[in-house]
Formats: C-alpha cells, structure tokens, sequence
C-alpha cells in the first residue's frame, strides 16, 4: 500500500471572523439550485467589489436548494448597507431567501444566522483538541488508570455503533469497509489514518495527528490512546464478527513520528 504525502489545506467552519477595519457583515441565501444561480449571485456582489471571507455552500436535496452563508466585507464596496445587499440579491432569478446580520463586538462578528451544525447531514458540535486534551488529562488525574477504562469503552461503544451504521449503508468488503471509515476519521478531523496492513489474522494501521494523543505529544513515558484504540477495536470486531485485541504500540505522546495500532483477531 502505497505511502504518498499529500499535502492538505485545513477545512474552515464558519464561525467567526475578526477584522477591526472593515465592514463586515453575514449573509445567508437560499437558491434554486442551478448554476446559474450560484453564478448570478457571486457576480452581483463581486462586480461591487464586495470582498468574501469564510464561508459556505450546501445543497439540500429534499428542496434541491442551495444555501450560501457566510461573511463578507463591504467597506469597499457600493454596498452600504444590509438593506442595499438584500435589495440587490432579491433581483436575481431563484433567489429564495436572504437572512443577513450586522451584529458585530468590537471588530468581531461570530455567525448567527445558521443552526444547527451539520456534518454529512448529521447533527454534531466541535471541541477544540485542546480542551478535549484538558478533560482527558483531569479524568486520569482523578481516576488513574479506571479513566483508561472508561475510554476505551467509549471508544468501544463509538466503534460499534459506527460499525453497525456503515453495514447498513454500504455493502462492502471489510478492507473497503475500513478505509471508508477512516477517510471519514480525516474528513471529520479525527486523524490521518492509513492501513498498513491487512490479512484474516492481523489490520495495521499507521495514524497521523490523533486529536487523542496530540495534546500528550512527547510528554509520556507509555502510548496513551484509549478511546481511538477502543474505537478501532469496536469496529473491526462488527467487521469480523470475531474478538478483536488492539494495541498501539507507536504514540506521538513517547515520542514517535506517528501513532501505530495493531489489531489481532481473535479464533
Ligand atoms: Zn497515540
């Protein structure tokens, strides 16, 4: 298998955008989804000079809708006001729905206009790694190696579930089956997780940027994923129908270049 190195650009959710100089506002709008629309839209604004920052697009296939969100800069722009922006964007063809918001503290401006957040059309929310770092070095500050326990059975219980859900959905082979799961570990800003290896008996896998090991980096004497490792065995059990014993015996957190799992099925 083969080991490239791609180099990848970090994936932006809209949430806040902080430029004490400009005039920044928030727009929402709702479209028929046709390219033309999409264009139009982008048009209008750029031919007066309004500046885009964050933002984003998605589509709603119930309605077959698109939705554009996001911030934009209209100090240099003939754009003055929301109610210019509005007047302008409810002109074009297919537009269905503007929201705008100008509510700004000091410089910044945070979104207020979409809830709730969706990632592949599920319901989730964001933690910083930093902070999850924080609650797993107080949980083992308080409960030692019963902490260790407790995450590897939420690991257990994610990896299952997750395992249960993919089988319904996809018919696929295990190996399909496991790399379909860890390119949405990636998309989903879990990790970076590649399959080394891949029999009946054994499944490596060589895992960059763990969101679980990032905040031990270089601090520990022993590797410390709990919850990833319980997640991984979760999954490959459903996969095998067979006990499957997980051990990470790389860890960015003793000092490896990268996190390493190995799998052991059982019988
Ligand atoms: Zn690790």
């Amino acid at each position: 298998m083969s080991s490239e190195v791609k180099k990848l650009n970090p994936k932006e959710v809209l949430c806040l955008e902080y430029l004490p100089n400009a005039k920044v506002i928030e727009w929402s709008v709702k479209a028929k989804n046709l390219p033309k629309v999409f264009n139009n839209i982008l048009n209008a604004l750029a031919e007066r000079d309004v500046r885009f920052l964050s933002g984003f697009q998605s589509i709603d296939w119930n309605e077959n809708t698109l939705l554009l969100g996001g911030f934009i800069d209209i100090s240099a722009s003939e754009i003055r006001t929301v109610e210019d922006l509005r007047n302008l964007l409810k002109n074009i063809e297919g537009v269905l729905e503007i929201n705008t918001s100008e509510q700004t503290f000091d410089g910044l401006i945070i979104d207020t206009l979409h809830f709730p957040l969706q990632v592949a059309g599920e319901r989730s929310f964001t933690f910083r790694v930093e902070t999850f770092g924080g609650i797993l070095k107080r949980l083992y500050d308080k409960f030692g190696t019963g902490a260790a326990v407790i995450l590897y059975e939420m690991g257990v219980a994610a990896g299952e579930s997750k395992a249960k859900s993919m089988m319904k959905k996809h018919r696929l082979d295990k190996l399909k089956m496991l790399k379909l799961t860890m390119a949405e570990r990636a998309a989903k800003g879990w990790c970076i997780a590649e399959v080394t290896e891949f029999t009946s008996k054994n499944v490596t896998l060589v895992v960059k940027e763990l969101f679980e090991c990032l905040p031990f980096k270089d601090k520990q004497e022993n590797a410390v994923s709990q919850f990833f490792r319980g997640y991984l065995a979760g999954l490959l059990r459903q996969l095998f129908n067979k006990d499957v014993a997980v051990t990470e015996v790389e860890c960015v957190a003793k000092g490896d270049a990268t996190c390493k799992f190995i799998a052991e099925v059982k019988g």
